[in-house]
């Protein structure tokens, strides 16, 4: 992808509700429950195949604040998503692991209505409407901030520039003092050039910018990749921060598992395309089978 993604995707707020959402989240007590819809090989057997979704708490017996249903996806080289039912209710934090490969990127891409991969069939609706077929500066302006595991920000341009850039472009944008008080460590570096900024700076100002259009969904792609850590905690504080203080509902993929487990509420287990598990953070932390299977840990 060339150009700056979150500096298109900044511009959100059009079309739906754009103040904050309610940060309640009916997650904590969801279950293990069994979701793994997808066709071809069958869920796996440690993947709480128990419950139903109406007992589950979940976002499903609720109308989700974004809903992925059946989503087949691939690029010229093949198909990569295999039927990926997953959904997140409006407050909750919950995370998609899965190992290299897994299908956590392609994911979040077709989500964000990437031009790449291409959606083959299924749906994406966000706050009830359809995501499919719309461009990826429109979904943003629906509310949908994505932060790319490339961590993009301008390499030249100061912490206050590249944040000012993307509130210049947003429909809606949080003013820059709100933005930055949650980046205490950015705060302290306004005038720094992005490039001279350690990876997990870098993180928090791409974090920042996601943040200046005032989404009310984050997408976080491996936020914690490649961080020491100390840094790895400290991202994690933010996240929850974000989701607990700020109201805004987040759904981030990762290999992290320890550092998912510490914030999520509940976590979709991708392996080969296709969801294998949807557990609480207490039954994947139990489930050292279902770790190891999928997860490698
Ligand atoms: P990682 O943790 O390594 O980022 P992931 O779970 O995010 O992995 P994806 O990046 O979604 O996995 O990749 C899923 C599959 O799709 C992999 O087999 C990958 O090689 C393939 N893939 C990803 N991007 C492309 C592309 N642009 N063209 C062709 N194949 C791709």
């Amino acid at each position: 992808m060339s150009g700056n993604p979150s500096d298109t995707g900044a511009d959100g707020g059009t079309g739906i509700d754009a103040d904050t959402p309610g940060s309640e989240a009916d997650s904590s007590g969801s279950v293990d429950a069994g979701t793994a819809t997808s066709t071809g090989t069958g869920p796996d057997p440690h993947a709480g195949t128990g419950s139903d979704a109406g007992d589950a708490g979940g976002p499903t017996d609720a109308d989700p604040l974004l809903a992925v249903s059946d989503l087949e996806a691939g690029y010229e080289t093949g198909q990569v998503l295999f039927g990926v039912d997953l959904a997140v209710g409006d407050g909750e934090l919950v995370s998609l692991l899965g190992r290299n490969g897994a299908g956590k990127t392609t994911t979040l891409r077709a989500i964000m209505g990437a031009e790449e991969p291409r959606v083959l069939d299924g749906s994406v609706t966000f706050a009830g409407e359809s995501l499919l077929g719309r461009p990826p500066h429109e979904i943003a302006r629906r509310g949908i901030g994505f932060v790319p595991e490339e961590r993009r920000c301008f390499p030249r341009l100061s912490v206050v520039e590249n944040v000012r850039l993307a509130i210049n472009h947003a429909r809606d944008p949080a003013d820059l003092e709100t933005v930055l008080s949650l980046f205490p460590e950015l705060d302290d570096m306004r005038g720094k050039a992005a490039r001279n900024m350690s990876g997990g700076e870098q993180q928090m100002l791409t974090m920042a910018r996601a943040l200046a259009a005032n989404p009310r969904l984050l997408l976080l792609d491996e936020p914690f990749e490649g961080l020491a850590p100390y840094i790895v905690r400290r991202i994690e504080d933010i996240i929850a921060e974000i989701n607990d203080d700020r109201g805004i509902t987040v759904l981030f993929v990762e290999q992290n598992v320890a550092a998912a487990m510490a914030i999520a509420d509940r976590h979709y287990v991708i392996d080969e395309g296709r969801i294998v598990a949807e557990v609480t953070t207490r039954r994947l932390r139990e489930d050292e089978a279902l770790r190891q299977r999928y997860l490698g840990v």
